[in-house]
């Protein structure tokens, strides 16, 4: 845990430097950087491209920006702080007064020494971002502005990382990474992505796990637009990962439906963590649930973040940095992924072949299972006591899946998938309706 939840943390380390936007070289040096640590696609669209009701944007570039004072030194340089640049500022080289500056420039009077991070995508114009306190230290009455920044028609970049499992069914995890030097806000889900990827792709594996890292908003409209026939309708289930790094309890936003099975998996998982769960109302403001829920799509995605967006104060400004995330925390945060996923795997509905009366649970050996190590339920190894055995006969009936029976019969899921598995080795359940689609095909692979 200790081990995983460092590694993590290097990659936060690792990314944190880099200058990304929603195009540009620093959202495709991210993206190679993922390459390198799991099976990665990179998908490029041009400039000019109409995605469902956007275009992509020209692509923009920075080579760096300055404030200079009038005897030449730079009171702001992009280079000590890349947030110090409002993202997508065109290039500039002129000495401008004082006062015209004034309305180029964003600071935080509340928090008057951090830097705050601020985007003008479709706005073309440019301003610096800096602290309060530097922000009220320019007394000259003229500065030179210099932003050496290209605005050209290139692409915009998307990763995904498809690992194919027994059926064609997807779950689609996302993260956006089209921020600067944010470690929460975007670089602590890039990082638990990874982590998560890696290890399911060392696992039998039911559903196709994809997993997308797109700039916000118009990354993800443009990965809707492109696989509007193809990924989307085989969409099960959906996360978007963000601020998975922050000491907050991990927190839930429904989907849109609201009763998806993917809602009622989270919270069954954060349940059986042992975690207080925090689930929120879906609502269409916030990250990437906002396309993927829209009413024309609709999937079945939410939310997964620990302190959601716009609710810690080091949001969106310079104190979100490599200190503000924990090691144990992304460590946490993988490990409830696991715990979902593991669900995700094993849950299906069954019927019991043998409805009328209790069976004899002795003369198949069911007794001496209770209390021990058994299922072959995916990698879901967990002990079960009787009553979880019985609520498992009683209610598989065809139309109870073993989520709703844990919820049901208020025990933990790895029991009642476990108890699902040895009642299946003797016997006594076979799959309901539609078959194989809907239970988990025995010992994986
Ligand atoms: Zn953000």
């Amino acid at each position: 845990m200790r081990a995983i939840g460092h590694d993590l943390h290097a990659h936060v380390e690792a990314l944190f430097p880099v200058c990304r936007s929603i195009t540009g070289d620093g959202l495709r040096q991210t993206l190679r950087y993922i390459g390198e640590h799991i099976p990665l696609q990179i998908s490029e669209i041009p400039s000019g491209t109409r995605v469902l009701d956007w275009e992509i944007p020209l692509e923009w570039n920075v080579r760096g920006a300055w404030l200079r004072a009038p005897d030449g030194r730079a009171v702001v340089d992009f280079a000590r702080n890349n947030l110090h640049l409002l993202q997508y500022s065109v290039p500039v080289d002129r000495v401008v007064s004082r006062d015209e500056l004034e309305g180029h420039l964003y600071s935080l009077p509340d928090q008057p020494t951090l830097i705050p991070y601020r985007t003008a995508y479709f706005a073309q114009t440019w301003g610096f971002c800096l602290s309060d306190q530097d922000r009220i230290a320019l007394t000259e009455t003229k500065y030179r502005v210099q932003i050496d920044t290209t605005l050209q028609p290139g692409s915009l970049s998307y990763g995904e990382c498809v690992l194919a499992g027994q059926c064609e069914e997807e779950v689609l995890i996302s993260a956006h990474c089209c921020h600067p030097s944010l470690a929460n806000d975007n670089l602590s889900s890039i990082a638990v992505a990874i982590g998560l990827a890696r290890l399911l792709a060392e696992r039998p594996r039911r559903f196709t796990y994809r997993f997308l890292f797109a700039p916000g908003t118009i990354g993800a409209i443009a990965w809707l637009h492109a696989n509007r026939s193809a990924a989307v309708p085989r969409v099960r289930h959906g996360l978007v990962l963000a601020n998975l790094g922050d000491a907050g309890a991990p927190t839930w936003k429904r989907s849109r439906r609201g009763d998806a099975a993917i809602d009622h998996i989270v919270a069954q998982a954060m349940h059986d963590a042992g975690l207080a769960p925090q689930v929120l109302p879906f609502e269409p403001y916030g990250y990437d649930e906002r396309q993927f829920c829209s009413p024309g799509f609709n999937l079945p995605v939410g939310r997964l973040t620990r302190s959601p967006a716009g609710m810690f104060p080091q949001y969106h400004t310079s104190a979100d940095n490599l200190d503000f995330v924990r090691s144990e925390s992304l460590a946490g945060s993988l490990e409830l992924l696991q715990r979902i996923v593991e669900t995700i795997e094993a849950d299906g509905t069954w019927i019991n072949t043998c409805p009328y009366g209790e069976p004899q649970l002795g003369r198949r050996g069911l007794y001496a299972k209770i209390g021990g190590q058994a299922g072959d339920a995916g990698q879901l190894r967990s002990q079960f006591d009787q009553l979880t055995l019985l609520w498992v006969l009683n209610l598989s009936d065809g139309s109870h899946s073993l989520l709703d029976i844990a919820a049901r019969a208020g025990k933990p899921f790895a029991a009642v998938a476990a108890a699902a598995a040895a009642l299946r080795e003797a016997g006594l359940l076979r799959p309901a309706g539609d078959g194989e689609a809907r239970a988990p095909v025995p010992g994986g692979s």
